[in-house]
């Protein structure tokens, strides 16, 4: 349409008692391009606390000929199914240079090829073991016409206990430790394979974060509320279920502030009533108000249609599963969510009791968020991927490309 044209055209005035459509174009209006990010996938606390664990093991070097008899031989004390991300063989040539220089001499005439075996944990055998099984191998044997018997070398190192879990830690560990094995599986956190796929569709992830800092910027210039917020997004059909900013500061007809009413609580219950409204089983009846004209427009439009869990779990009338622990009973069941902060510890598990998929948040609460798992670094919890929790969801740090400021106060719980 060529802009004259655009120009020429005059909106008609909203009739009165309308004054919702007006809001409501209003709030839906994005900036044409939002500010871009690049998203950082979470580690789990799991995953931070296997790279630093090690575990001592024996190495024998032998001709490299032999390579089978020994191993062979060893096999009674070769773990079976342990130090799998380790090579059982390695060249001198692919020992890390650390390692190798602090080797003793083979035993063997230098001119033959050698590989070095890694054999077991010191604490599954000890040396004078590993050496009475291979002093009976042919290496080891006294033979016609060598000058001297060589006698088994065994040394102790230092290894990774656990599986690399990304390439770039596999490398690491390479140099630094033994040739390692990178399996592409992860026993501390969600499958590289799952992150991965879900990252990509992650298309609209600065467009619902922008939105995010819109409520956020809403409440905190209205005074009801620090200047955080996220919203609630619907994976298979990309709306927007709920919009809410931070609701703490706002005062009640008792002049009392409600210091949970954490942006995320008021997610969780925008979705609970949007719910209720629909007739379906969940619990709240405390009835949630919309503080900015953007939570308006999310908390009105009828984006339901996946939520509910008769499309969702093909389930005839959901409220014959009310009541139980099927999926349709969980509030935020696989929705995303994105967050201008980092959410604290009561949000975080208000998430997971919900059932989300995953997280996005922009703003690292170093004093107080839940979600990331640094040792050194502030909680260090990593509630969103846990063993010993009943639900897990995919976390990711959204890092804009110019920088912007943290509008709020760090030791806020967000
Ligand atoms: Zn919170």
């Amino acid at each position: 349409m060529p802009s004259s044209t655009v120009k020429r055209y005059i909106e008609p005035a909203l009739p009165p008692g309308f004054p919702h459509k007006k809001t409501r174009a209003a709030a839906r209006k994005m900036p044409p391009s939002p500010p871009r990010g690049v998203l950082v996938a979470l580690k789990t606390r799991a995953e931070i606390r296997s790279g630093l664990q090690t575990i001592n093991c024996y190495i024998l070097p032998i001709p490299s000929k032999t390579a089978n008899e020994v191993l062979l031989a060893l096999r009674e004390i070769i773990p079976g199914n342990e130090l799998q991300h380790l090579r059982r063989l390695s060249k001198p040539a692919y020992l890390p240079p650390n390692v190798a220089a602090n080797l003793p001499p083979p035993g063997f005439p230098p001119e033959q090829s050698l590989l070095y075996i890694l054999i077991c944990q010191t604490d599954k055998a000890s040396i004078q073991q590993i050496v009475e099984i291979v002093a009976k191998t042919s290496p080891f044997q006294r033979k016609h016409g060598r000058p001297i018997t060589p006698k088994p070398v065994v040394s102790v190192i230092t290894v990774p206990a656990n599986l690399p879990t990304s390439p770039e830690q596999c490398t690491d560990w390479s140099k630094k430790y033994w040739p390692t094995v990178y399996k592409r599986g992860n026993p501390f956190g969600p499958h590289p394979a799952l992150v991965e796929n879900t990252v990509v569709k992650l298309t609209r992830a600065d467009e619902y974060m922008a939105l995010a800092r819109k409520v956020a910027q809403e409440v905190g210039e209205a005074g009801v509320g620090y200047a955080c917020g996220g919203v609630v997004v619907d994976p298979e059909t990309g709306d927007v279920i709920a919009a809410a900013g931070d609701g703490r500061l706002r005062k009640s007809d008792m002049g009392w502030c409600n210091p949970l009413s954490h942006a995320v609580q008021r997610l969780v219950e925008m979705v609970a009533q949007k719910r209720l409204k629909r007739g379906e089983v969940v619990s709240p009846n405390n009835p949630i108000t919309a503080l900015t004209d953007t939570e308006r427009v999310y908390l009105n439009t009828e984006s339901m249609e996946t939520l509910d869990g008769q499309r969702r779990n093909g389930v005839e009338n959901a409220a014959e599963v009310g009541g139980t622990r099927d999926n349709s009973s969980y509030l935020c069941h696989n929705m995303h969510v994105y967050l201008t902060h980092e959410p604290c510890v009561m949000c975080a598990m208000a998430l997971l009791h919900s059932r989300i998929g995953l997280v996005v948040f922009q703003h690292r609460m170093i004093h107080t968020g839940a979600l990331v798992a640094k040792i050194d670094e502030g909680l260090g919890l990593g509630l969103f991927w846990r063993p010993d929790m009943n639900w897990k969801y995919l976390a990711w740090q959204w890092m804009a490309v110019e920088k912007m400021t943290n509008e709020i106060p760090e030791h806020i719980s967000a």
